[in-house]
């Protein structure tokens, strides 16, 4: 076990290859862009949120096949969820890294089991034996965190 055939499995693969929701919204009224310079990785989500709930989101951007297929799940699982439960589901995400990361602080936390609700996200489970891709593997939850925070506060 172990190795890069288990960091790049087949489904990270095909969400790289085959991305799910890329492009942008017409209709975006939250957007927010990512970076991880350590790996070169750009992000760009636009959403839509209505009473609380993101109703549609896309994403664009380039980098690692990590980042990108991150993205592509990400986006997968998160529309019609409410703020709370976008909230819950980075947090079940990072958890599944054992990191806890706060703006530019990480701190290790205890790995969890990843949960079922994390859909496809729980393929890179094995990106957390590689410390440095795993702001690779954060980069949308991260920029998803952000696209919420401007809109609950307006900006
Ligand atoms: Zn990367």
């Amino acid at each position: 076990m172990g190795g890069v055939e288990e960091l790049y499995r087949e489904v990270i693969l095909d969400h790289f290859k085959a991305p799910q929701n890329r492009g942008t919204l017409a209709n975006a009224n939250a957007k927010a862009d990512g970076m991880n310079p350590l790996c070169g990785d750009q992000l760009t989500l636009s959403g839509v949120l209505e009473h609380g709930r993101l109703t549609d989101i896309r994403f664009e951007g380039h980098g690692c096949a990590i980042s990108q297929s991150a993205a592509s799940m990400l986006t997968q699982i998160v529309k019609g969820k409410t703020i709370e439960e976008l909230k819950h589901l980075t947090t079940l995400y990072k958890a599944m890294f054992g990191v806890e990361v706060e703006g530019d602080k990480t701190n290790a936390v205890t790995a969890s089991e990843p949960s079922e609700e994390l859909g496809d996200l729980v393929a890179l489970e094995g990106v957390k034996k590689y410390p440095v891709r795993i702001k690779c593997a954060l980069l949308s939850a991260n920029t998803l965190l952000e696209m919420i925070s401007k809109v609950s506060s307006g900006k």
